[in-house]
């Protein structure tokens, strides 16, 4: 062969290979770009690339449209609680009719908030919590795909971590103290001079006639223990209020005299810490009823009072806040008559938990408010 007709072989040759790759090009991408709105928009998932194999071969006509059928959907989250202003990124999964399931990217999602003042949601399902959500607000969000809608829903919790600091003497103080689901316990003190704004003279029976603070509750927790009050009433139950808001100074007298009783091991576990009680919140009171002298014992729990209030007092968004069995939680022995205001989002979570206010905010995984 002359050295001219070599170079005209190579030409033809490339030619050849161009045009073959350019057909192949044009084909493979009306493929992907087919199947792409189709079944499989994830491609890095092996399974993915099934439907497109058989949908290069047109003699199975058997695949295509049977597995693109979306038969469930659903959202999911990492984390069911978000703090006032975090993010979480939500992801749809649908099943498919041959069972496979697939995670869907956003295109051809559309996401919406339900709640648009608790919070937002854009392109890619990122979900946005308002820094004005409360602690208890539950967002729903809802995603369409394929004719298919699927829901889910988020509570909305502040971050234990984010409402504490150490003051000048080491101890650990809560910083969220108007929050109504403040938690205090034996690790999260009150600051010593804190006494809240918004107290209020309780319109209930008490077991005692002068007046006292102990009469008094923060507004909304006054409002929602009357509303408590009258349902009780209704029902024949006969409460009675024993001691609701207490200062620091109130509380470390009364330690102390426990302390001189009992010594400080026992005191402990029945009366708390100056600082670390939950009456000084101006959220909780201590109930009885006359059927037990009005007194604060274990077996008030076991009276129609004592269970309707356990029944009932998450209603009304009150907790029992330390149950029965929990005593290793809370550091505190069973007080069936000490209820805390939660707010009723957050009691009906406790109580359909059968949990403490300290393991509330442990938890990771949110199901729905019914
Ligand atoms: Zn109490």
């Amino acid at each position: 062969m002359s050295k001219k007709r070599k170079r005209y072989r190579f030409f033809e040759m490339l030619l050849f290979l161009l045009i073959g790759a350019f057909f192949f090009l044009l084909f493979y991408g009306w493929g992907v770009h087919f199947i792409g709105k189709g079944a499989s928009p994830d491609r890095e998932k092996p399974e993915g690339e099934a439907p497109l194999e058989q949908d290069m071969s047109f003699g199975d006509t058997s695949s295509p449209a049977k597995t693109a059928e979306v038969e469930g959907l659903e959202i999911r989250a990492d984390h069911g609680f978000l703090p006032p202003g975090g993010e979480e990124k939500l992801t749809l999964v649908a099943t498919f009719a041959d069972q496979r399931q697939e995670q869907i990217d956003s295109e051809g999602i559309n996401y919406e908030m339900m709640d648009p003042n608790l919070g937002s949601i854009r392109k890619g399902g990122i979900v946005r919590v308002s820094p004005e959500a409360k602690t208890g607000d539950v967002l729903t969000v809802k995603a369409a795909y394929k004719g298919k809608i699927a829901e889910i829903q988020l509570m909305v919790r502040y971050s234990l971590e984010d409402t504490i600091k150490v003051d000048q003497t080491g101890k650990t103080v809560v910083t969220n103290l108007d929050d109504p689901v403040i938690l205090v316990n034996k690790e999260r003190n009150l600051p010593n001079d804190y006494i809240p704004s918004d107290l209020v003279p309780l319109k209930i029976p008490f077991s005692f006639q002068e007046e006292s603070p102990k009469k008094s509750l923060r507004k909304e927790a006054a409002e929602a223990l009357e509303a408590l009050f009258k349902k009780a009433a209704e029902e024949d139950m006969n409460l009675t209020g024993v001691s609701g808001f207490r200062s620091y100074s109130m509380q470390k007298s009364i330690y102390e005299n426990k302390i001189k009783t009992m010594g400080e091991e026992a005191a402990g576990r029945i009366s708390a810490f100056p600082g670390q009680s939950e009456h000084q919140t101006g959220l909780a009171i201590d109930i009885s009823s006359t059927s037990v002298g009005n007194r604060l014992v274990e077996n008030f729990g076991e009276t129609k009072e004592g269970k309707w209030l356990a029944e009932h007092a998450p209603d009304f968004g009150f907790i029992i806040r330390y149950p029965k069995g929990k005593e290793e939680i809370t550091g505190y022995s069973y007080e069936p008559w000490h209820i805390r205001y939660v707010g009723v989002n957050v009691a009906k979570e406790i109580a359909k938990r059968k949990i403490t206010l300290d393991e509330f905010f442990a938890l990771d995984t949110f199901e729905t408010t019914q």
